[in-house]
């Protein structure tokens, strides 16, 4: 069902009708334009301006070949790609995904998000997003370097400490990091920290930039539950996904006092009712590289389950941090029969949007990407900061910038939902906040 306004409905369909067979661009559009129907009423100036029209297109888009060879001597041949959205608030910025299911609708689904949750962290950085069918999965080391310096002997170009910051996304980490800036210095002869985030500790990363995504997940829902008297205490709670955001979703949540019961990757989830042992999780996910099925070798007590079914596992909150789509309408119903009472999106569009209607309509609290994983791309603004000064900060302090930044955040979607008559409503809030701060510059700086 769309529930975009009459008034914003042409610009949807423009979008639909200009960028044909992709569906998740379509959808991330759809969602947005949703919210603003009180927006345009109550600022003319930006439907006379074509605001919106100009936002779902991207400044800029790269599409390039990117050849390389495998140890053993073939040629293999994927498909790059960078779409630099909005620039209005500051240099573009936003990650880069390695995974066999990118193509551009993906790249500019993303990228599209990206412009709205880069404002919502009131920092200084537009919005961007990238990367290649490549899959790194069962790639050995020397081929994934010899993959990450192709994709830099073109994406250099196009990027820039003042310009264009990517930073990871699924399937890129600190090894792909390094490999993607080591190239870039040697292309450019130039130190440029402030080019990529999501360096290591070592070579002009930031601490907490590890964490951050799966920490700020947990402190904007430790603030959703804050503020009706609540606390993490004592709460079951679900998290898909064994990848960065997941994991360090789960160890902030044991922090807190939380209950994981179980997690995910592609071919399926575990369940331990003891609580996730995350040092067991760490090491076959991160040292490994291995699959989660392994788990039940050393956790006994444990199951695993092939296939799909998380949600059908009776929790108290679930953080859906894996892919875009995965928690859809039966997975819903699921969720509220097993009594969930929040959802709070950790990966980008996780949630499809029957899914998050019967939520809603069932009377959960259900929290949007944008807002509840900004904490990523917020840490790499301050990696950013660092760079520029040529500092490092402390992981302690670190992680309270980070801390107050989801505080800020959470609350300003909150006010900005009051102040639109869509009270506890965190995606109108969300949306509207975002969209109007990228909004306003845009109108400051002129048709550009
Ligand atoms: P990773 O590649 O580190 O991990 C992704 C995890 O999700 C893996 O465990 C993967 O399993 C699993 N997965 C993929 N598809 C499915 C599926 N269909 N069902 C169950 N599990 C699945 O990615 P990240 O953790 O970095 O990113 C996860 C999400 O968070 C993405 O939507 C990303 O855009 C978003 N995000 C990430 C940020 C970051 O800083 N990294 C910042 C903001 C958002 P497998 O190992 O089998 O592939």
């Amino acid at each position: 069902m769309n529930r975009v306004s009459e008034s914003l409905q042409p610009i949807l369909e423009e979008v639909i009708r200009r960028n044909p067979a992709e569906a998740e661009f379509h959808q991330a559009v759809q969602e947005v334009l949703e919210s603003l129907g009180p927006v345009v009423t109550r600022h003319p100036e930006y439907t006379d301006g074509e605001v919106i029209r100009r936002l779902c297109e991207p400044e800029r888009q790269i599409i390039f070949r990117v050849p390389w060879t495998d140890d053993a001597g073939r040629v293999q041949l994927n498909r790059g790609f960078r779409v630099q959205f909005s620039s209005a608030l500051g240099p573009f910025k936003g990650g880069l995904r390695f995974h066999p299911s990118v193509y551009l609708g993906i790249v500019k689904f993303l990228g599209f998000e990206q412009i709205f949750k880069n404002a919502l962290t009131g920092l200084p950085i537009g919005g961007a997003k990238g990367g290649s069918d490549f899959d790194p999965k069962g790639r050995s080391d020397a081929e994934v370097m010899r993959f990450c310096q192709s994709f830099m002997t073109e994406m250099y170009r196009h990027i820039g400490e003042h310009t264009d910051v990517p930073a990871g996304d699924a399937g890129v980490g600190r090894r792909e990091i390094g490999y993607l800036f080591g190239q870039y210095k040697r292309i450019t002869d130039r130190y440029e920290s402030g080019v990529l985030t999501g360096k290591g500790l070592t070579w002009g990363g930031s601490q907490v930039r590890t964490e951050a995504t799966g920490y700020g997940t947990v402190f904007f829902v430790d603030e959703m539950l804050r503020h009706s008297g609540d606390s993490f205490e004592g709460k079951r709670v679900l998290v898909s996904g064994s990848g960065n955001v997941a994991i360090y979703a789960i160890e902030k949540v044991q922090e807190l006092g939380g209950r994981v019961i179980a997690c995910s990757d592609s071919d399926g989830f575990i369940v331990d009712e003891a609580g996730i042992d995350l040092d067991l999780i760490k090491e076959i996910k991160q040292e490994r590289r291995g699959r989660i099925s392994e788990y039940t070798d050393q956790r006994p007590g444990a199951r695993f389950v092939a296939g799909e079914g998380i949600w059908d596992i009776p929790c108290d909150i679930a953080l859906p941090c894996a892919t875009q789509n995965e928690l859809r309408g039966a997975d819903a119903t699921a969720l509220l029969r097993g009594g969930c009472r929040i959802v709070a999106e950790g990966a980008n569009m996780p949630t499809t949007p029957d899914a998050i209607r019967l939520l809603v309509d069932g009377g959960v609290r259900f929290a949007p990407g944008k807002a509840v994983n900004a904490g990523g791309v917020a840490t790499s603004a301050l990696e950013m900061q660092q760079n520029a000064s040529r500092d490092s900060w402390a992981f302690d302090y670190t992680e309270e910038r980070l801390a107050e930044i989801m505080r800020t955040l959470h609350d300003r979607c909150l006010e900005t939902a009051d102040e639109y008559g869509a009270p506890g409503d965190y995606v109108a809030g969300a949306n509207i906040a975002g969209f109007t701060r990228v909004a306003d510059a845009m109108l400051a700086l002129g048709l550009v």
